[in-house]
């Protein structure tokens, strides 16, 4: 079996095995088994969920190492726009890029400003009129997983763009290669992410073969180091770094893809149980006349993600802040670039697969008995998904016994159930034994007072 790279971890010694994770995973990829909780990792879409809810703290990201980047002779940081909305008094991008240049980077470049490319490419694409409607954004990673497993019907909805992050590293490598005579495999190109999902799509990339994306650093790892960089950079010091326009830099909050499109019927939804509402319903054909939806699985857009540190809301209202001042800003505090980028460079040039977990055999006539035994345990479970048998549901516990991780008296209503009736059938033996022997006890225990 293929080995998946995950970016998401237990830390079991600090698990309790309270339950809370298994009931908010969208996958339902989490059991508790044991006292700990186990991750499946065929269903597991990296969103984050059980890291926010975790309130022992015992599943964590992973993310790579700024220490990485001392293997390239050459490095670029491509932080995300959600950056930005971590400074409360920084309003300045290019006093944040100039910061995080000196964490040791040789370059910055933004992912905002490829993210203009991809609002532009997405236009275009949208106009040639050959895309299945409503046009799904390709953007968060977590989502489109989400799809191939749950909502695979959908998946010639999503949109066949790469996402801003990877098509700002093709940008950078190319323009390296081409503008400094630099060689390709010397050049280091780090993503600077809210998010661990963005990780795991640069282990197992959707939609093309091989990410350029050469490491995915947590906002959360580098902020301090920024933040201390930032606060003793002269004026005089910070450099012109910042391309982007506010348009670019909005991509951090939900409605920021959708509300540059240009489409009139776009919907914007963030959250991942709003995500599957929405989902859901378009399954079932009741949405109508929406032409782009933008799903992004955090609460507030990647501002919400879970490697950031600002609090979504307020992180919302300093982006704003920021935006105005990058507006207002005069046109010699930017940097210019001739984005050169071809069609080839940001279509998928690989189908994004159906990932069939519900599968019970590879044989049709056994998954079907399957089903319908995990159906007749189903109908005997008392269908109140209360989680105490460690599975999030009480389909889910049965799907488990049918394929043999589970046994149904997991469930503490079987098992009681099922002590009831052990004690019943004693009391009825009891009552059933011969005579001898009811005479031979007596004769005992008479010899016992004696
Ligand atoms: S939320 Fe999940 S990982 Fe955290 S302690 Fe509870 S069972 Fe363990
Ligand atoms: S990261 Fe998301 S999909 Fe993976 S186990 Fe946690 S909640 Fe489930």
């Amino acid at each position: 079996m293929k080995k998946i790279l995950h970016s998401i971890k237990l830390i079991e010694e600090s698990c309790i095995g309270c339950t809370d994770c298994i009931k908010r995973c969208p996958t339902e990829a989490i059991r508790v088994r044991n006292g700990k909780a186990k991750i499946n990792d065929e269903v597991c879409i990296d969103c984050g969920m059980c890291v926010r809810v975790c309130r022992s703290h015992a599943k964590k990201t992973v993310t790579d190492s700024l220490e990485m980047i001392k293997g390239f002779k050459f490095t670029v940081a491509l932080p995300a726009p959600s950056l930005y909305a971590q400074f409360k008094k920084i309003r300045d991008v290019n006093l944040i890029l100039t910061a995080v240049k000196k964490i040791g980077f040789d370059d910055v470049f933004e992912v905002s400003k490829a993210a203009e490319f991809v609002t532009a490419a997405t236009r275009k694409i949208i106009s040639e009129g050959n895309l299945k409607k409503p046009v799904i954004s390709s953007a968060c990673p977590a989502v489109i997983k989400l799809i191939t497993m749950r909502f695979p019907s959908l998946i010639d909805n999503i949109l066949p763009v790469i996402s801003p992050m990877e098509l700002a590293a093709i940008f950078v490598k190319k323009y390296l290669v081409k503008n400094k005579g630099l060689k390709y495999s010397d050049i280091g190109v780090f993503f600077i992410s809210p998010c661990a999902a963005k990780r795991t799509n640069t282990i197992n990339p959707l939609g093309i073969q091989k990410s350029a994306v050469d490491g995915v650093i947590g906002i959360s790892d580098v902020y301090m180091a920024i933040l201390d960089k930032a606060t003793k950079i002269k004026q005089e010091d910070v450099e012109i770094l910042t391309s982007s326009t506010s348009r670019g830099i909005n991509w951090a909050l939900i409605g920021g893809e959708s509300s540059t499109l240009g489409v009139d019927n776009a919907i914007s939804v963030d959250g991942m149980e709003n995500v599957i509402e929405i989902l859901e319903n378009l399954e079932n054909g009741q949405i109508h006349d929406v032409e782009f939806i933008e799903a992004l699985a955090c609460i507030g857009g990647c501002v919400g993600g879970p490697l950031t540190l600002e609090n979504s809301f307020f992180a919302k209202n300093i982006l704003k802040k920021t935006q105005r001042y990058t507006a207002m800003s005069e046109a010699d505090r930017f940097r210019k670039f001739d984005f050169d980028i071809d069609e080839s460079d940001y279509k998928f040039c690989k189908p994004i697969e159906e990932v069939n977990f519900l599968e019970l055999d590879d044989d049709l006539s056994v998954a079907l008995k399957k089903l319908q035994m995990m159906n007749d345990i189903y109908q005997k479970l008392p269908m109140i998904d209360c989680g105490s048998c460690g599975a999030p549901t009480c389909r889910a516990l049965a799907e488990d016994v049918v394929r043999g991780s589970a046994n149904i008296e997991d469930c503490i209503f079987m098992l009681r159930q099922q002590v009831k009736n052990l004690a019943k059938s004693m009391v009825e033996l009891t009552s059933k034994m011969p005579q001898t022997i009811k005479g031979e006890e007596h004769n005992a225990n008479s010899f016992e007072g004696e």
